[in-house]
């Protein structure tokens, strides 16, 4: 059986991130990160907006907000301290014995994408991405079987800082499903997260998701505009 790496060094941290922030004067949580899993405090934020998937900031955006960060890792999270106290409880033995179960059945059935689609969105919510993208290789029939499960590794990779492996993946899923509004979404988003962002292709793929019924992307259209005439000034 695999072994679970319960290590932490793959997590992401993100450029310019903790440049644009000052510390709120709400008391810290004290808790287990769910990060570095150190006893730690947790401490209140601000700073720019940024788009996240899975909590993690993947586009800078213009406005100020709240967030909160691990003062022994430095990561951050996209909860305000209230939120973090109430949700972002510790991945705890219970979801990893999960994980390790789903795991196992997949290695009997290999070709099951909606287990595999399963075990992404498991270790995603666990922020376990390198895990996610390990799941992804182990199981490359279930991945490439299923436009929903290439959509959700696609969102995997952008959430662990890979945007071009991401947009790679959203784009194997939208051949086999191109009426796929959710993998049409986060190509906008890959587009917009890429260094230099393209905000045009961007709102052009945030279109096709709401033409193919994606709810709430007028939002983002209108983000990834303020991103382009951003661009314009510059
Ligand atoms: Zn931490």
């Amino acid at each position: 059986m695999r072994r679970l790496r319960r290590n932490r060094r793959g997590f992401i941290f993100f450029f310019g991130w903790r440049t644009l922030t000052s510390q709120r004067p709400e008391p810290p949580v004290e808790t287990t990160c769910p990060s570095c899993r150190q006893q730690s405090s947790i401490v209140s934020m601000q700073g720019r907006d940024w788009f996240t998937v899975f909590f993690i900031p993947v586009v800078p955006l213009s406005s100020a907000k709240q967030f909160v960060k691990c003062s022994s890792c430095q990561t951050c999270f996209d909860l305000d301290i209230e939120q973090f106290r109430r949700k972002a409880a510790v991945p705890d033995e219970r979801a990893w014995q999960q994980c390790i179960a789903v795991y196992n059945t997949l290695r009997e059935s290999p070709k099951d994408s909606v287990l595999l689609n399963r075990l992404l969105e498991m270790y995603a919510g666990m922020r376990e991405f390198d895990e996610a993208l390990a799941a992804g290789r182990h199981f490359p029939d279930a991945l490439n079987e299923s436009a929903q499960c290439l959509t959700t590794y696609g969102k995997v990779n952008l959430a662990a800082g890979k945007a071009d492996q991401a947009m790679k993946y959203l784009q194997m899923a939208l051949e086999k499903n191109k009426a796929m509004g959710e993998a049409h979404f986060y190509m906008g988003v890959a587009y917009l997260s890429s260094n230099p962002p393209n905000a045009d292709a961007a709102i052009a793929s945030a279109r096709q998701a709401a033409a193919n019924g994606y709810p709430n992307t007028a939002e983002f259209i209108r983000q990834a505009e303020g991103v382009r005439a951003g661009q314009t000034v510059k």
